[in-house]
């Protein structure tokens, strides 16, 4: 699994809605990407902050904003 994939799954993953196997494989990439642990602690932190403040779901446009500023982390060039 590369991170495009962890991206495309954090959602569901965070909702907790990942079956068993994608999981394991989120968990194993998780485990050696740093990235991705940034990306998923940042996501977590922002929808408890929305949790907190508004009734679940997370609204369409926070979703897509959050995905873009994902895909823009994604894009940058490594070092
Ligand atoms: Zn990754």
């Amino acid at each position: 699994m590369d991170c495009r994939t962890v991206i495309r799954e954090l959602s569901e993953y965070l909702d907790g809605e990942l079956d068993r196997t994608l999981l394991a494989e989120v968990e194993r990439h998780l485990a050696h990407c740093q990235d991705c642990r940034v990306v998923v602690n940042t996501t977590k932190k922002t929808i408890e902050f929305y949790c907190n403040s508004a009734p679940l779901p997370l609204p369409e446009e926070v979703r897509q904003r959050l995905h873009a500023a994902l895909r823009t982390r994604l894009q940058r060039p490594t070092s």
